[in-house]
């Protein structure tokens, strides 16, 4: 055994989609205020692990655990994909970010000071309190991102699941959550981020999990940030070069 119970450990987990697998044999683990990235080309199942991992979508075999127990969706924050989402009603960002308040509050009980304080916090934090009043449908796909994290935060979750955080973001603002991210991990959460940008997590995170329907590799990121885990990750997705001892990595 361990010195500690991980944040996050999953162990041959299958799933897929018409009876053909999106993920094989996934098995890795993720300790505790590590910032680890989750990071494949598209279609490599990153979306589906987050999703199994939830509860969202049934496992075919295999086990997860959070904090050595059963998930518990309270527990996990979670933002999707923002194209997956359809913001069908008319809805505030503060609205939102108090959303992430609701698996705190008991049975028909109403969001109280701290509940909204909380909130509040959260959208300052991801840069979104001068926009709290704005209508979510009004806002760029990056701002609506932010305030599914600042949601995320509000639930004050032990292990945040972030899906794709940065697409579409522009470098400033990206910058400005990755600093988050890495603020949030000194403070003893546990984030696994799932992204097809492979330099993000290389320069910023200090964990990884390489997945191409299988997992390629995972654990410290200088010691899977290796040309072979990058081939076999990206295949034909990345260009790899070398230059004085150095490896490079593009996407063509
Ligand atoms: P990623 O997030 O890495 O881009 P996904 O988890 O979205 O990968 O997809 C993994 C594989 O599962 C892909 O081949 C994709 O086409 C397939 N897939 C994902 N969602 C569905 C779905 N709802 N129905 C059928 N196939 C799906
Ligand atoms: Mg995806």
């Amino acid at each position: 055994m361990g010195a500690e119970t991980p944040a996050l450990r999953v162990e041959g987990l299958w799933t897929g989609y018409d009876g053909r697998p999106a993920l094989e044999d996934v098995t890795f683990s993720i300790e505790r205020g590590c910032l680890a990235g989750l990071v494949g080309p598209n279609g490599s199942g990153k979306s589906t692990l987050l999703r199994t991992i939830l509860g969202l979508q049934r496992p075919w075999r295999g086990q997860v655990w959070v904090f050595g127990g059963r998930p518990e969706r309270r527990r996990l924050g979670y933002t999707p994909q923002t194209e997956s989402i359809d913001w069908a009603f008319p809805i505030t960002v503060f609205e939102v970010a108090l959303m992430g308040r609701y698996g705190h509050l008991g049975l028909l009980r109403r969001p109280g000071k701290r509940d909204r304080q909380v909130a509040w916090q959260a959208l300052e934090r991801v840069g979104m309190a001068d926009k709290a009043r704005r209508r979510i449908q009004e806002l760029s796909g990056g701002e609506q991102r932010r305030t599914l994290i600042a949601r995320a935060l509000a639930q004050e979750a032990e292990l945040l699941l972030l899906d794709e955080p940065f697409a579409g973001l522009d470098a400033p603002v990206q910058h400005d959550l990755l600093h988050l991210f890495q603020d949030l991990a000194a403070e003893g959460k546990t984030l696994l981020v799932a992204t097809h940008d492979l330099s993000c997590v290389a320069t910023h995170f200090d964990h990884a999990v390489f997945l191409n329907r299988r997992v390629i590799a995972f654990g410290r990121l200088e010691e899977v940030l290796r040309e072979d885990v990058l081939q076999e990750t990206f295949q034909r997705h990345l260009l790899l070069l070398s230059r004085g001892g150095q490896i490079y990595a593009e996407h063509p």
